[in-house]
């Protein structure tokens, strides 16, 4: 199907009618929620080699592993959870195969997996493409893209049954495309939620597309810095939320922003650095991108004079020349110095706040037009450096809570299935993170805890003793430990994506408030009308910035959790940015940290193949020809019914089944069926070898 699927995309995606597959004839069902369960997994990556008569599982896996180091064909496996075994490298091999032939997106089981190709691929985002996915009757059956998660989420947003909020999470490191594909969605629901809309409403549609699209210039340029590893890097967490009426029109957005650790750390000053703002060599691109950014505060209704108050205002504080600033919206570098100036970055963050509160007020509907939304979350993936320290281990942290979300979800969405096709057992076994939330953030006694603790203490920061007290009360949480060798005071992690050692120095001064209240209160009586808005009610007793950050996290987390979750995790194939380069030691690093091989495992856990009983027998009911089976077919209207369909199936998994080897080692025949198939009240349950099978069997009778 692979093949198939590869060929129909290069034919513009569409299915002929000569497809022998007819993907787009099978009755899966609507609404679903995941696109795996959906999409009632495209019939798999059956080579056309038999295979070899041994064991069941010999036979299934020596047949892929050919098929795997197959290097001409291992580009057509548009998901990674027909890569077997699944290991990093072996993941690693196929999405090296895809980017070679300029193919960016692969499904991982529930994820999508984007390739960032650092270089414009027009074609492929077009206004065309979006419509193909978008009127599609299948679209994950399409080559994977970015449109089908976009799509899957619109649709179960306006769900039959019962419309669901949704949330798409964008995940990946600095340059990977987090920000590029939470735009790309963006403009596609713009397009999507204006085309179905009527001329009325078009106006309004328009309007708030354009100001949703807008935000984004403005959030960029005071949000985002020219860092080493991305020179249009965003400092800050974003949550959009696009809001759709009852007919599903965007009516409004909204924004949420989550300074990172490393941003506050940045703007409210790092002891002995100061952060500038300084001219590019790039005088063109910057000025573009200044007049992008006041053109869009003036889309936004942000007045010429309220734009001088902000520029005023930052190049003030920042005591730097206004047309330096000007000159230079979007860059920042890192410079070490002594002067005094608490006072620049603080203004940075809080001019921060203030426009997204701006911008909320500009783009967010009244609560009464808009029915459900779709959130996006762009959010910076998991991180770990040679040198780690409290950035790293918030921005860790905030990955270890979306990751306990997604499994939590898209296992309970699974067992839910089970539960209401009949299907009585449960049996996915899964890697808990429980126990390293609890090490890093829970109650009584955690590393947050006792970081807050000793910083309360008021007392000169003493590296080992705070290490020692780690040692003390949380040693026997397994997900601590330490490097005996080490010389530096530190603990080690063990996250799901990896074990991260995190410097103890300089810990606990990142976590204090280094903002003073003398200063707030002195900002509070300025005479600046805008600085006066900003500060006004600051509490000067308020928490840390990073009790702030936590419960930014917290309010999304709740968030997410009224929503129905769709990953994508973006991969930056090389740190250059270099256009079709792929690195592999660096993209191996990145699968790791984004826990691929257990997302896929999940994923495949189970059984993940579910096809409606009569999609079954339209494909495998010729594998016994029987008259019962053509009689079911023929009989039967849309509405698969299991008293009618139930024996022609039974039927044929009876004929696979008792073809296929036996295998002495296994307790007896019963077990392995049911450890390979189960049938539900609509639809029947299948393991990838099961799919296998019966695609083996399929073959040979055609
Ligand atoms: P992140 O937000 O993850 O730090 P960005 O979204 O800013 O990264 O992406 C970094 C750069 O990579 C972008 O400026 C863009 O040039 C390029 N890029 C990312 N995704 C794509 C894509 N799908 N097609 C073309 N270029 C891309
Ligand atoms: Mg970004």
């Amino acid at each position: 199907m692979a093949n198939v699927k590869q060929k129909l995309w290069e034919n513009n995606g569409t299915i002929s009618a000569t497809d022998g597959i007819r993907a787009s004839s099978l009755n899966f069902e609507k609404g679903q929620r995941t696109r795996h369960q959906q999409k009632g997994n495209g019939f798999g990556s059956k080579t056309k080699t038999e295979p070899r008569r041994q064991s069941l599982n010999d036979s299934l896996e020596g047949d892929v592993r050919a098929f795997l180091i197959d290097e001409e064909t291992l580009h057509t496996y548009d998901d990674l959870t027909k890569v077997n075994p699944v290991t990093p490298t072996t993941v690693l091999k196929c999405l090296q195969a895809r980017y070679r032939v300029k193919v960016f997106y692969t499904h991982a089981g529930c994820t999508l997996v984007a390739l960032n190709p650092f270089q414009p691929i027009p074609h492929l985002y077009s206004l065309d493409v979006m419509k193909e996915y978008h009127f599609a009757p299948q679209p994950q059956e399409f080559k994977p893209h970015i449109f089908i998660v976009a799509e899957e989420a619109y649709r179960n947003v306006q769900g039959q049954v019962e419309p669901t909020d949704q949330s798409l999470v964008v995940s990946g490191e600095s340059g990977a495309g987090k920000t590029w594909t939470s735009r790309c969605l963006m403009k596609y629901y713009a397009t999507v939620a204006a085309s179905s809309s009527s001329p009325k409403c078009q106006d309004t549609i328009e309007r708030i597309e354009k100001r949703v699209l807008d935000s984004n210039p403005i959030m960029e340029a005071f949000g985002n810095a020219c860092t080493l590893r991305n020179n249009n890097s965003s400092r800050f967490g974003k949550y959009i939320q696009l809001q759709l009426n009852r007919s599903q029109l965007l009516v409004g957005a909204s924004m949420m922003k989550g300074a990172t650790e490393e941003q506050r750390q940045e703007w409210r000053m790092p002891r002995d650095q100061l952060f500038a703002w300084l001219p590019n060599t790039d005088k063109t691109l910057e000025e573009d991108c200044f007049k992008e950014t006041t053109d869009a505060m003036k889309n936004l209704g942000i007045t010429k004079e309220k734009q001088g108050q902000i520029f005023q205002c930052t190049a003030d504080l920042l005591q730097i020349s206004e047309e330096q600033l000007l000159a230079c919206l979007r860059l920042r570098t890192l410079r070490a110095g002594k002067q005094s100036v608490l006072l620049k970055p603080c203004s940075m963050a809080e001019v921060f706040d203030w426009l997204v509160t701006f911008i909320n007020r500009s783009i967010c509907a009244d609560k009464s037009s808009w029915c459900n939304f779709i959130g996006i979350l762009d959010v910076y993936g998991f991180e770990c450096f040679t040198l780690n320290n409290l950035e790293q281990l918030c921005i860790n942290y905030a990955n270890e809570k979306l990751q306990q979300h997604f499994v939590a979800h898209y296992l309970k969405a699974q067992q839910e299935e089970y539960v209401s096709e009949g299907l009585k057992w449960s049996f996915i076994k899964y890697q808990d993170n429980q126990s390293c939330l609890d090490l890093i953030e829970g109650n009584p006694t955690s590393v947050f805890s006792l970081l807050n603790e000793e910083c309360r203490l008021n007392r000169a920061s003493d590296a080992r003793q705070f290490r020692t007290r780690l040692e003390k009360e949380l040693s026997n949480n397994a997900c601590m430990s330490w490097d005996k060798f080490s010389k530096q005071p530190h603990f080690t992690v063990s996250h799901y994506a990896g074990r991260v050692s995190y410097q103890i120095e300089g810990m606990m001064e990142k976590n204090k408030d280094p903002v003073p209240p003398e200063l707030i209160h002195m900002l509070q009586a300025s005479h600046d009308p805008l600085l006066q808005g900003l500060f006004a009610g600051q509490n000067t007793e308020e928490s840390s910035g990073r009790g702030h950050s936590k419960n930014s996290l917290d309010s999304l987390m709740k968030i997410l959790h009224s929503t129905t979750p769709h990953y994508t995790r973006c991969i930056k194939p090389n740190p250059e940015c270099r256009p079709l380069t792929f690195k592999k030691e660096e993209v191996i690093v990145q699968l790791e940290a984004c826990g691929i091989v257990e997302t896929i495992n999940i994923s495949a856990a189970g059984f993940p193949i579910r096809i409606p009983y009569l999609s079954f027998l339209q494909r495998y009911g010729m594998i016994t020809n029987s008259w019962i089976c053509k009689q079911s077919i023929n009989e039967n209207g849309p509405e698969p019914d299991k008293n009618i369909l139930g024996p022609a199936v039974a039927d044929v998994l009876n004929v696979v089944l008792r073809s296929r080897p036996l295998d002495p080692s296994k307790p007896s025949e019963t077990d392995s069926c049911s450890s390979l198939v189960h049938c539900g009240k609509t639809k029947v349950f299948l393991t990838h070898s099961m799919l296998e099978l019966l695609e083996g069997c399929r073959d040979r009778v055609r």
